[in-house]
């Protein structure tokens, strides 16, 4: 089968030819039908060999975002069966632990001493004909959802919406909520944030094609992600701070504005990859202002995802691209050409 694969540090990704996984015990083999390419791909491509090498195989099977048909059940397999259209659920725990006993695999407590790790991130990935999955509890039903339209749900989806669901409770009638970064996570972000919110949206970003997605998708304002956006911020709103900040960047300036836009009580969401610095403390920060970094979301919070998007709330916005043209996918996601999320579909 053709697989997309990470090869050589710091090379593109290939389209290579590999053998067709057989499903062990327990495990299941998916014919994947869509799988997408997020901004950590990118991240980890981008790793010197020795951070790269400490976590991560060469080659590897890229994409963390995957969805497909069940097709080979390994032995003592029940639980889903052949033909089945489902989404991958990435975040894959031990299935044990407190954390994951409440469906949230995605803070396992054990999968770095039991090496679990995320297909495309630690293990082969979607970015391919056919991927295996672990478990069945890592595969919740698409039903009539398009794969191609809805996969990206599983982490583009899922990653913003538990990390807002996480500020829910303070987002109430006359709140703010500021987006910065407004690509595959952030556009969705938007719209969870107008499903689930009265919150008036502000987009941030640094690309005027992206700040016209964010307007399209229902932010309320768009603004450049710059020194000005605390001032346009205020004109906008009439208020200097807002409630949460939502970034989807985190690099050392979008954690100084969101910083500048904390006021009592706000929370400061860092959902980008990255490690930056901010003055904590009571002197150094309005009372009660948080910061938090979280990651990827629960298997049930998936559910709740594909359920938003059954309803017609939320809807990705997506480039699709073959398996063969998958290393043009990463390019333009690296340029920061996409609009919202790419695709590939083998
Ligand atoms: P993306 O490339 O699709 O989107 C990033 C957006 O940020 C682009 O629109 C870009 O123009 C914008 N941007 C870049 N610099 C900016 C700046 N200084 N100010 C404002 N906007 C800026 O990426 P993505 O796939 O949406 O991923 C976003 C981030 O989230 C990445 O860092 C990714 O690694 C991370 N991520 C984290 C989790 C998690 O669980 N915490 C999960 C998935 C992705
Ligand atoms: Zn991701
Ligand atoms: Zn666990």
């Amino acid at each position: 089968m053709k697989a997309l694969q990470y090869v050589a540090i710091g090379q593109p990704p290939e389209v290579r030819e590999v053998p067709t996984p057989e499903p062990g015990p327990g495990q299941v083999r998916v014919k994947v039908t869509a799988a997408g390419a997020c901004h950590s791909d990118s991240f980890v491509m981008g790793l010197p060999e020795e951070d790269y090498a400490a976590g991560y195989p060469l080659p590897m099977t890229l994409g963390h975002e995957g969805a497909g048909i069940v097709d080979a059940l390994g032995e003592g397999v029940t639980e889903v069966s052949v033909g089945e259209s489902v989404a991958v659920y990435g975040p894959w725990g031990c299935g044990r632990c407190r954390q994951c006993a409440q469906g949230k695999e995605n803070y396992c407590e054990r999968a770095a001493e039991l090496g679990i790790t995320p297909p495309g991130l630690g293990h082969d990935g979607s970015m391919a004909e056919y991927m295996i999955v672990d478990s069945p509890r890592f595969l919740v039903p698409l039903g009539d959802l398009d794969p191609v339209d809805n996969v990206a749900l599983t982490d583009a989806g899922l990653t913003p919406y538990h990390a807002i669901k996480g500020s829910l409770a303070k987002l109430g009638p006359g709140s703010t909520a500021v987006v910065i970064g407004t690509g595959g996570l952030g556009h969705v972000a938007i719209q969870i944030l107008r499903a689930l919110t009265p919150a008036t949206v502000i987009a941030l970003d640094v690309n005027e094609e992206k700040l016209a997605l964010a307007k399209d998708v229902g932010a309320h304002h768009a603004f450049l992600s710059n020194e000005d956006a605390v001032e346009a911020i205020t004109r906008a709103t009439g208020r200097a701070t807002v409630t949460a900040v939502f970034d989807f960047v985190a690099i050392q300036p979008t954690v100084d504005l969101g910083s500048a836009l904390s006021g009592v009580e706000t929370d400061l969401v860092l959902v980008g990859v990255g490690a930056t610095k901010a003055d904590v403390g009571m002197l150094a920060r309005p009372f009660d202002a948080t910061i938090r970094s979280p990651y990827w979301g629960s298997r049930a919070e998936l559910m709740e995802v594909l359920d938003l998007a059954r309803a017609g709330l939320i809807d990705v916005e997506t480039e699709s691209f073959s398996l063969d043209d998958a290393p043009e996918a990463y390019h333009r996601l690296h340029e920061g050409t996409l609009r919202g999320r790419a695709v590939i579909t083998p």
